[in-house]
């Protein structure tokens, strides 16, 4: 001991895009003393840690930084979200419930909002391919590892093999379900039926029932209800599905966060992420003092 004392280790500063590239895989560190995660889980868990340091950051902050992520590494992230890498350890169930519960997942979870994920899926490049497999593949793995979860739900308290509470789950069918409205809100304008097969709705269904009568009033089961309505097509729930295209809001109405015009909107050329009323309005959102879209405008491969 040489008597110096020294604060504890901790991250400095927001994490930036490229640190989540990193993370993923993505990208090589700059920093030559960088740990590679592991495995999967222990991936997932520092992403984790990364997204709830840049909470303390305000949205408009966090937007800049997911914009660039998603302008350069969403195409790879979608790719490794459908086929997730595996590592020697891994069990089964670990591997199993990696391809929902991952590093990926998370991202995407988080990114859902961001207008680049809607150009995204709305892209016809090869680029964006995986964008088009999405709805299914998460459909799917929803339908394989809701029985294992909802034994889970069912019995809430902590798991002595991997430590977690019931709860856990409930947060992770939640944002899987959530991701799950997001793509086909994306979609209900085409024929769902090409994103989407008949058999996994089917599947789907019984347990989207099950959850949103379980859990009323709780997040689980309000995104159930609401995609249950987006599945089901009624009349009814054609209000809350263009409600919810909202969350995009630079593409359906003027960038400009005050303004409500819907009409003649005008795409900005370079990232194609939103569109305006006026070139006025599109000169003003470029240096807005809460949300510049210089900082969020980006060329795109898709
Ligand atoms: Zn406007
Ligand atoms: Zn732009």
């Amino acid at each position: 001991m040489n008597g110096i004392s020294l604060p504890p280790a901790r991250i400095v500063g927001p994490m930036w895009s490229d640190d989540f590239a990193v993370l993923l895989g993505l990208k090589e560190s700059a920093r030559p003393n960088y740990h590679k995660p592991n495995n999967e889980v222990e991936r997932l868990y520092r992403l984790v840690a990364y997204k709830n340091h840049n909470a303390e950051l305000d949205e408009g902050q966090q937007d800049i930084v997911w914009a660039r992520f998603c302008a350069l590494y969403l195409p790879a992230t979608v790719k490794l979200f459908l086929n997730p890498p595996t590592s020697s350890g891994d069990t089964p169930e670990m591997i199993q419930e990696l391809k929902l519960n991952s590093a990926y997942f998370e991202v995407l979870v988080g990114i859902q909002h961001i207008p680049y994920f809607a150009k995204y899926l709305r892209s016809s490049k090869p680029t964006a391919a995986g964008g088009k497999k999405l709805t299914q593949a998460l459909a799917e793995r929803v339908v394989s590892l809701a029985p294992t979860w909802d034994r889970h739900l069912l019995s809430p308290e902590v798991d002595s093999r991997t430590g977690r509470p019931g709860d856990y789950f409930k947060s992770v069918i939640g944002s899987a379900v959530q991701l799950l409205s997001t793509l086909l809100t994306t979609f209900v304008k085409e024929d769902l039926a090409t994103v989407l097969s008949a058999a996994t709705k089917a599947e789907l269904l019984p347990w989207l029932q099950k959850w949103s009568a379980r859990y009323m009033r709780e997040f689980l089961g309000e995104v159930c209800l609401r995609t249950l309505g987006i599945l089901s097509g009624e009349r009814g729930f054609n209000k809350g599905v263009r409600s919810m295209r909202k969350v995009f809001k630079n593409w359906d109405t003027c960038g400009i966060p005050t303004c409500e015009v819907t009409e003649n909107l005008k795409v900005c050329g370079r990232c194609q992420t939103v569109r305006y009323c006026t070139p006025g309005h599109q000169r003003a959102h470029w240096t807005d003092p809460s949300a510049p879209h210089k900082e969020m405008c980006h060329k795109t491969d898709y």
